[in-house]
């Protein structure tokens, strides 16, 4: 095929710069091109396609080209246009959803340890997948596409699989975070990912808990949810089941399976059984179906994973009295979005308590700059975060990225 540019440079080029979601960048050289993340932004209440507007069945692609939801790009959706490779980072939505209108023929990579999650969320029918699935890549053994070289290197992040990516090309070394912790499970995997990434002249920083410097909330602002490690939810998770003499409810997320897993040997260990709804049950490869009569009849022995759209479901259970709702992490992810009001209207109306139990899976704001420092890189470029200018770090240069703008390497690594 012709007419393609042949940058005899390096670009890196923000198809959406994830403010705050749906991240998108590529990196090309020498005809090549290399796309890093293909989800579609999460955002309630400012979407197009949210508050329950889907985009129409058989047309969805179009649809969402038509609101901006898609990005507009050649070779990757009608036909292949021979150069253009996709890398995953993990399966969370703003990373994928976009992943089923590939062309068939679009090479397609995402890291080896994702595949169990990837394979179970597209056969409990939450998310489409393309076809054929992609390729899986083995952690940090690099793949060379022409001259780009991509090698993932694995983080900690909510759920299980989650890369981030080293790129090498003849003019730029360019470290690409993903979404990632240090107050997670495996704080040392994200650790060996900015040991790995010593030294690059780009930092593509994920920085969706930034905050500007001086943040003072508005006047009768709610104040701030509590910051919890993974750790301190297991143990709140204990203290909660131990005094709470009716049904606990939690709106878990079940593609963060080691959660779910911990949860459950949490409430074993405690008398309780965690049933989840069946989809719910098949993301996080768990056996406990709910089952309403059961928990119902005896509340104190079970803890229920219930979705919002499932909510409903709670006339049914029929909660005694000292009974908690538990918000660890499924959506409403937070006040951003309208339905959270919608919950704890449901929390009220029932009588529930309530218990926030949740951690996130994202760098704290110091943990942020505790990676740039460990980079240490020529240039820090920040993405998906409400506030990208707040991140400063003395030293390092900051550059936040306007969408659609190609930057040469030359530029980056000026
Ligand atoms: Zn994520």
């Amino acid at each position: 095929m012709v007419g393609f540019p042949m940058p005899a440079s390096t670009l890196l080029t923000f198809l959406n710069t994830g403010n705050p979601t749906g991240l998108k960048f590529t990196v090309e050289h020498g005809g090549r091109r290399a796309l890093f993340d293909f989800g579609l932004e999460h955002a309630p209440g400012r979407a197009p396609f949210s508050m329950g507007l889907e985009p129409r069945p058989g047309r969805e692609l179009a649809d969402l080209l038509a609101v901006g939801s898609a990005p507009r790009l050649d070779g990757v959706y009608e036909g292949w246009d021979g150069r253009t490779a996709v890398f995953i980072t993990h399966m969370h939505l703003d990373h994928t959803s976009l992943v089923r209108f590939l062309h068939p023929q679009v090479p397609l990579f995402y890291p080896a340890a994702m595949e169990d999650l990837r394979s179970a969320v597209e056969a409990s029918g939450y998310l489409a997948w393309r076809r054929p699935a992609g390729t899986p890549l083995p952690d940090r053994r690099p793949l060379t596409w022409g001259e780009i070289e991509v090698t993932p290197v694995s983080v900690d992040h909510d759920l299980p699989g989650a890369t981030g990516y080293l790129v090498r090309t003849p003019d730029l070394f360019l470290a690409y975070t993903g979404d990632h912790r240090w107050h997670g499970l495996h704080a040392e995997s994200t650790a060996a990912f900015a040991e790995a990434a010593r030294g690059a002249d780009v930092l593509v920083q994920e920085g969706v808990l930034l905050e500007p410097p001086a943040a003072a909330p508005a006047a009768g602002a709610l104040p701030p949810l509590p910051r919890h490690s993974e750790h301190d939810v297991a143990l709140g998770f204990g203290s909660l089941l131990e005094s709470t003499p009716g049904l606990v409810v939690a709106n878990l997320y079940p593609m963060n399976r080691e959660r779910v897993a911990l949860l459950a040997a949490t409430a074993a260990a405690r008398g309780r059984r965690l049933v989840m709804e069946p989809q719910a049950a098949a993301i996080a490869g768990r056996p406990d179906l709910l089952d309403v009569a059961e928990v119902k009849a005896d509340p104190a022995r079970f803890a229920v994973q219930l979705s919002f759209e499932n909510l409903p479901t709670l006339i049914d259970l029929a909660p005694p009295a000292g009974s908690v709702y538990a918000h660890s992490n499924g959506p409403p992810l937070g006040r951003f979005d309208p339905a959270y009001q919608v919950l704890h209207a449901w929390i009220q109306g029932l009588g529930l308590g309530y218990a926030h139990l949740g951690s996130s899976g994202h760098s704290w704001p110091a943990d942020i700059d505790r990676m740039v420092r460990a980079v240490g890189p020529g240039l820090v470029v920040p993405v998906h975060s409400r506030t990208p200018q707040a991140l400063r770090v003395p030293g390092v240069p900051v550059l936040v990225p306007e969408v659609m703008r190609p930057y040469t390497a030359d530029e980056l690594k000026a």
